[in-house]
């Protein structure tokens, strides 16, 4: 789960890490108000769940209360797209109002999961900023790495081992450790998957403060969250991801033309590995679970034929407790539901699998009955 850049500061200010003075505005007047009560200069940033709002023009500095005025009536209400987002951008509802830092130098800083060694990972760099993606591709070198420990968490003279990485002035090296161990903290006890502060900025007078701040949350965890609720803007999910979720369906919107609909999670990364083998691109990840019946392959077949760009969907079924039967059915009603049948290509097994086919090829439907993996790829071709 995603949170806006104002409630991430909020939290990082709740652990002592430095953020510009400001508030958040819904309409151009609040946006006035607070720039005057900053003295009239400001910058001005788009709240959306997407990064890339510099290079985007979603970040601009104003000098007077109603250049800020002027700049929320732009963004407010507009859809901003940057790299992150889809072509359709993400809509700007609310824009946070901040003094302006007078920046000597940008850090990125920041603590993620890293999958390959089961543990959290600090990442910092001296060059941060809008480049930070360049810097990673072109100078690796550049970006800084280091595992706290498991269990005991970052130790201080890790701590300041990423702040001499970082180039630092020796009068930084401290609040720079501390602003680290207060950093992992909060990924700790936030059940964060990331906690990322780009640009982590060096200012003229030599303080550290976070200019930028995201946090994104462990969806897992959601349960010893009550809190998140509140945090939560369903503006700016994927409508699609956000159905799914109230249907109890994995799902993962990614950007092919090949929907999938598999049960099991390891059956549905190996389906998606084979799509994109025969150089096809998956437009999603789904994952039915075990029990599901016809009334949740239905509403699972929705959401993949509720996407534009599916031009071929890949049904790939092991059936256990999942009934193929079942599949059928709900395929069969989600097609009818929705008017909609792009190529549909079947390989249905296991419990019912006999039934499931008849079922389908009796429908009336465009579809592919295939037996084996290798003939489903053929199709895909
Ligand atoms: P992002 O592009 O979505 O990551 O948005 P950021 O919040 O990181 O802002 C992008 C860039 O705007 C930063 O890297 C800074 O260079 C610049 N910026 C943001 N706030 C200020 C500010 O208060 N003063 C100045 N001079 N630049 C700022
Ligand atoms: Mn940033």
């Amino acid at each position: 789960m995603k949170i806006h850049e104002y409630q991430a500061k909020a939290i990082m200010a709740k652990y002592g890490i430095a953020v510009p003075k400001g508030g958040v505005a819904s309409t151009p007047a609040e946006a006035r108000q607070i720039a005057e009560s900053l003295g009239g200069r400001a910058v001005v940033k788009a709240q959306v769940h997407a990064g890339g709002r510099g290079k985007a023009g979603g970040v601009k500095v104003v000098s007077s209360a109603q250049e800020a005025e002027q700049v929320a009536a732009r963004l407010l209400g507009s859809n901003l797209v940057t790299h992150q987002t889809g072509p359709e951008g993400v809509p700007v509802r609310k824009v946070l109002v901040e003094e302006t830092a007078a920046i000597a130098k940008e850090l990125y800083l920041s603590l993620t999961v890293d999958a390959a060694s089961r543990g959290a990972v600090v990442i910092a760099s001296e060059a941060g900023g809008m480049e930070i993606e360049e810097v990673a591709a072109r100078s690796p070198e550049k970006i800084m790495r280091l595992a706290p420990h498991p269990v005991l968490g970052l130790y201080a003279f890790q701590a300041r081992k990423v702040a001499y990485a970082l180039n630092l002035k020796p009068e930084l090296v401290r609040p720079a450790g501390d602003l680290l161990m207060n950093l992992q903290r909060l990924f700790v006890e936030n059940d964060c998957s990331l906690v990322e502060i780009n640009p982590l900025v060096i200012t003229q007078d030599n303080r550290l403060v976070a200019l930028d701040g995201k946090i994104n949350f462990d969806d897992d965890a959601d349960f010893r969250h009550k809190e998140w609720e509140q945090l939560r803007d369903p503006e700016q999910e994927d409508p699609l991801e956000r159905q799914a979720a109230t249907f109890g369906v994995n799902y993962v919107r990614l950007d092919g033309d090949v929907g999938c609909l598999v049960n099991g999670a390891g059956l549905a990364m190996a389906t998606m590995d084979m799509v994109g083998e025969v150089g096809a691109r998956p437009a999603n990840f789904l994952d039915v679970g075990g029990g599901a019946d016809d009334e949740k392959i239905k509403q699972a077949f929705g959401i993949i034929l509720g996407d534009p760009r599916v031009k071929k969907v890949l049904v790939n079924v092991f059936g256990g407790i999942l009934r193929c039967d079942a599949v059928a059915r709900g395929v069969i009603a989600a097609c009818k539901e929705t008017g909609k049948n792009p190529q549909i290509i079947v390989r249905l097994l296991g419990t019912n699998a006999d039934e499931g086919r008849k079922i389908l090829r009796e429908s009336g439907l465009k579809v592919d009955l295939v037996d084996t993996l290798h003939e489903a790829a053929a199709k895909l071709r």
